[in-house]
């Protein structure tokens, strides 16, 4: 049985004081969330008072990247190593903005979930394609390169403990969700490409949806048998619209 899970990804956002507020109004309805996994992404600044906040909670708290290895002359990158000191149970990997924005390819992304599998940290592998991508009827051929590009490197094995985020990079942001129907199919692809690697590793794994999730259109994607959740930019900023989505 998987567990439903509802990550947030607050990005560039938050001052000192408002994610302090984000934080507490998360913690103080940790409970009705119990049988749920709850994770939120601040800024890396912000992680101290996610550890802060959140320590005697269910919630959990990782990062939105990390930089290869534990330690080394990489000004400015911040490694998984650094990541655990501060509580962190998971890592976004992959996500479009950091391939868009960073010029993230397959290759470096591959080695980044190694590095988060390196120090036990779980990754959210993020995949989707691009609205032109889409349009030329490429989606299953995209999602399958950034699917496969990783199990080249780490092996099956290691989608034991990751997590696989589908996000449509046309929904990213704009408020256009994919319909219930649009990403049911592209997580039972998922699902089925992964079930030719290893089916237990397949049927286990949680498989999430981002792409403008909100509280009044979260139900609907929940009710799809291969959607395990979500992963919510802009609505997760936000404690009454993340709360509503973690309730549905
Ligand atoms: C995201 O950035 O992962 C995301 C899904 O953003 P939004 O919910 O704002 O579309």
């Amino acid at each position: 049985m998987r567990k439903p899970m509802v990550a947030g990804n607050w990005k560039m956002n938050g001052t000192r004081e408002g994610a302090a507020v984000l934080l507490q109004a998360i913690k103080n309805s940790h409970q009705k969330f119990s049988d749920k996994e709850i994770v939120v992404f601040p800024s890396f600044i912000h992680l101290p008072l996610a550890e802060k906040e959140l320590s005697n909670t269910d919630i959990q708290w990782g990062a939105q990247n990390l930089y290869l290895g534990k330690s080394g002359a990489f000004t400015g990158e911040i490694s998984g190593a650094m990541l655990k000191e501060y509580g962190c149970r998971y890592v976004l990997i992959g996500h479009s903005e950091r391939r868009l924005h960073f010029h993230e390819d397959l290759n470096l992304i591959a080695e980044k979930f190694k590095s988060a599998i390196d120090v036990k940290l779980k990754p959210i592998l993020c995949v989707g394609e691009t609205k032109t991508q889409r349009e030329k009827n490429e989606t299953e051929k995209i999602i399958k390169e950034q699917i496969i590009s990783v199990i080249e490197k780490v092996g099956i094995k290691n989608f034991e403990e990751a997590v696989i985020a589908y996000e449509p990079v046309w929904a990213i942001g704009t408020g256009l969700t994919a319909t219930p129907a649009q990403a049911q199919i592209a997580h039972a692809f998922i699902r089925k490409l992964l079930a030719e690697q290893n089916e237990s590793i397949a049927t286990k794994i949680q498989l999430l949806y981002g792409g403008s999730v909100k509280a009044d259109n979260a139900a609907g994607l929940f009710l799809m048998p291969d959607i395990d959740g979500a992963l919510v930019g802009g609505a997760s900023l936000e404690a009454e619209s993340f709360l509503k989505i973690c309730e549905a």
